[in-house]
């Protein structure tokens, strides 16, 4: 997919108040720090489009950017900062577990994932919820640049093995990325023209 246009729409803290159109949206979350806007720029061929939304206070939002005038970029606040033995209902703020299970339009997930470190309760769990929820969504590794590709192989390998001991069969669908290297792009923009033009 070639990125032709990519535009703020609006913030905000009210799913409900999420713009009306019927297009297909992905929706973007991770832990604070784990390259989340780099890779929204990475995606979208901007400098900084997810810091136009990134001023002080709206990275606490909902922030939808229109691309290609056919779908929907949802940047998610970043999590990571809560006491992770609350339930993830608890740690995640009313708005955004909402957003999960009231958005018709939400197509899939990206759930980011630093590629270097070892897999995080926080981030299990909330893999877990979005089971729970039947949300569809995919994993992100990120800032595969730091390590070398086997390592990388070998990191995947055991989030895999730590994913399947937290109950899941398979795991998801992910993808290898880096913002600074443009590696995992195309694989990703490919992966969500396949999904829009079902
Ligand atoms: P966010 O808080 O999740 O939006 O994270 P940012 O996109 O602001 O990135 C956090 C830090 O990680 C910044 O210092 C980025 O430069 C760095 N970073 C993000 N993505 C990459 C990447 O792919 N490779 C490398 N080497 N650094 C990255």
């Amino acid at each position: 997919m070639k990125i032709t246009s990519a535009e703020f729409i609006i913030s905000n803290s009210d799913v409900s108040k999420c713009p009306n159109e019927p297009l297909p949206e992905y929706a973007f979350i991770g832990r604070s720090n784990v390259g989340k806007s780099s890779l929204i720029n990475m995606l979208t061929n901007h400098k900084n489009l997810a810091k136009t939304s990134g001023k002080p206070g709206k990275t606490q939002l909902i922030n939808h950017f229109k691309i290609n005038l056919n779908w929907f970029l949802v940047d998610l606040p970043g999590y990571g900062y809560a006491r992770v033995s609350k339930k993830t209902k608890e740690v995640f703020q009313q708005f955004i577990t909402d957003y999960f299970e009231k958005r018709q339009q939400l197509v899939c997930a990206f759930v980011l994932i630093d590629i270097r470190l070892e897999a995080q309760k926080i981030d299990l769990e909330f893999i877990n919820y979005l089971g729970e929820t039947e949300v569809p969504f995919c994993i992100i590794f990120t800032k595969a640049d730091k390590i070398g590709k086997v390592k990388a192989q070998q990191n995947v390998a055991a989030y895999k093995k730590k994913v399947m001991a937290n109950g899941w069969e398979e795991m998801p669908q992910h993808f290898i990325t880096s913002s600074s290297e443009g590696i995992g792009r195309d694989e990703l923009l490919a992966f969500i023209d396949q999904i829009n033009s079902e």
